[in-house]
């Protein structure tokens, strides 16, 4: 296998800064590549949050000493437990400020956020064009979500360049800005033939779109699963961009994410309270009763116990879960949740605790112990997403042997093997997908599920299907691998 060198670019980086499942993948994928023999580079911007918990950073290259008018250096630090270089891009005007990689919560945006991804995608052209100081040049340059989408656009400028991968993790970000925003970023006019400020271009409706430039420019551009990438390219899914998808062809196409089987494994998790295998899967009791302790509900161990770890977005399906509570809960049925977003949703989620107490249960905030104790200790594991580009949860809950329950959309629907209606005979089903987005839809599912959890036998054939399931992430990098390799000239 010919082994190349990688530059992998983010805005989020686990453990140093993660809202979401970006985070993960930021990690994880450059590890496994690494672990295939590649040489591998990340780079991200050095957020407050990461100077303020890294305490020795070095400062390495040489760039311009100002770049657009801002002060920039570069330092470098390791992924954690490897020697995997980091490099952030230290522009203490731009990213040195509290609070989150995007804005001041969650649900805030930076007002100059076009200003901050626009100079972080300069800098990472600098890097990939060995203009940085380091004395490296990688073969691939591969960048992710919006926050790096220029950077196809400006590899193009350079006549000796890399190759360009740009992974979609979630089409509904897309970094639209105004057109004032796209002038202060003086842009070249016109890149390989095409004017930027059109609809060919990163023009979205009068705004400029951060996305569009990495559709547009780069040598592929993935998205994190294959169900997923077939309905982008409808008007349901495509947030507006299916025609260009769809236009993009061959060079457009789904690669599963994985998952981290070192940090979630129940046989060798230090968050949970037993630990316990595909052998011992009666062990997974306490973890259960860890759960009801931990969040005020009864100790009743036949009850179905039901979880959610997730954003409290719109995509996430909560509108959903609120609907179905008042209902779920008539039934033999707890419910536990941790989460934390938009703050209509906590708040309406806290209402629904408070109005069924000892049955609903709800955590607000981030917090990695409480997930790893309710994927461990939930009999099944709710995922009603209106849409879902991958999604890890659902990962995660079958190597727990705890059941995913999901809306049948994108990778939910690629790595979840559905169990028949009402049948004995449940094959190699792996959890229970409901098809429809509503709340009837989701309430059959649930009775789906009952029915097998009220027969042990079938219910531990469910769960072992569920956690011999192999999603590490060692598939997914030969499926980048091999992508990268054919974006190369042959004399590679
Ligand atoms: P998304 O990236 O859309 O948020 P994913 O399922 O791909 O959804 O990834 C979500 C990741 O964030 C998972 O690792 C999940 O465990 C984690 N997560 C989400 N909410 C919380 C929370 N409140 N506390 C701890 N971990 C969380």
């Amino acid at each position: 296998m010919i082994t190349m060198d990688i530059l992998f670019a983010c805005s989020e980086l686990y453990p140093l800064i993660k809202t979401g499942g970006l985070g993960d993948v930021a990690y994880n994928l450059p590890l496994a590549l690494h672990r295939q023999g590649h040489e591998v580079r990340i780079v991200l911007p050095a957020y407050r949050r990461i100077l303020d918990d890294l305490s020795y950073l070095k400062a390495v290259g040489q760039l311009a000493t100002t770049i657009q008018g801002y002060d920039v250096s570069l330092l470098k630090t390791n992924l954690k437990n490897t020697d995997i270089p980091v490099y952030l891009v230290h522009c203490p005007a731009l990213f040195d400020r509290p609070g989150g990689p995007y804005g001041e919560t969650n649900d805030h945006n930076w007002e100059d956020n076009a200003q901050r991804f626009g100079l972080f995608c300069r800098i990472v052209t600098l890097i990939g064009t060995d203009r940085a100081g380091l004395s490296w040049q990688p073969d691939i340059v591969h960048c992710n979500d919006w926050h790096t989408g220029l950077v196809p656009l400006l590899l193009k400028v350079y006549k000796s360049r890399p190759q360009c991968v740009f992974t979609i993790h979630n089409l509904a970000y897309q970094g639209l800005f105004s057109e004032s925003d796209f002038a202060a970023l003086k842009l070249p006019e016109v890149v390989n033939g095409v004017r930027l400020w059109d609809f060919r271009g990163l023009e979205f409706y009068r705004q400029m779109s951060f996305i569009k430039a990495g559709i547009v420019f780069a040598g592929a551009v993935t998205t994190v699963s294959q169900g997923y990438a077939r309905e982008v390219l409808t008007t349901q899914f495509g947030c507006g961009l299916e025609g260009l998808l769809k236009a993009t062809g061959r060079r457009f196409s789904g690669i599963v994410n994985g998952i981290d089987i070192k940090l979630w494994d129940p046989g060798n998790d230090r968050f949970i309270e037993t630990l316990y295998g595909i052998s011992s899967l009666h062990r997974k009791t306490f973890n259960k009763l860890a759960v009801q302790t931990e969040f005020h509900l009864g100790d009743n161990n036949e009850r179905l116990l039901i979880g959610m770890v997730s954003r409290l977005t719109e995509q996430k399906g909560i509108d959903l879960i609120l609907e179905a509570l008042p209902l779920i809960q008539q039934q033999d049925i707890d419910f536990v949740l941790l989460g934390s977003g938009d703050r209509q949703f906590e708040q309406a989620l806290q209402e629904a605790a408070r109005r069924y107490p000892g049955r609903v249960s709800v955590r607000i905030g981030y917090d990695e112990r409480v997930a790893h104790l309710i994927v461990a200790g939930a009999d099944a594991l709710l995922i009603p997403s209106r849409y879902e580009p991958c999604g890890l949860t659902q990962m995660y809950a079958q190597r727990y042997g705890t059941v995913p329950v999901a809306h049948g959309v994108g990778g939910l629907a690629d790595t979840i093997i559905d169990i028949p209606p009402f049948s004995e005979d449940i094959a190699d089903a792996t959890g229970v997908l409901f098809w429809e987005y509503s709340c009837s839809a989701l309430l059959e599912a649930l009775q789906r599920l009952e029915f097998v959890y009220g027969n042990l036998l079938l219910w531990r054939d469910l769960q072992r299907a569920g956690m011999r399931q192999d999603f590490s992430w060692d598939h997914s990098a030969q499926a980048y691998s091999d992508l990268y390799q054919a974006l190369l000239p042959e004399s590679m």
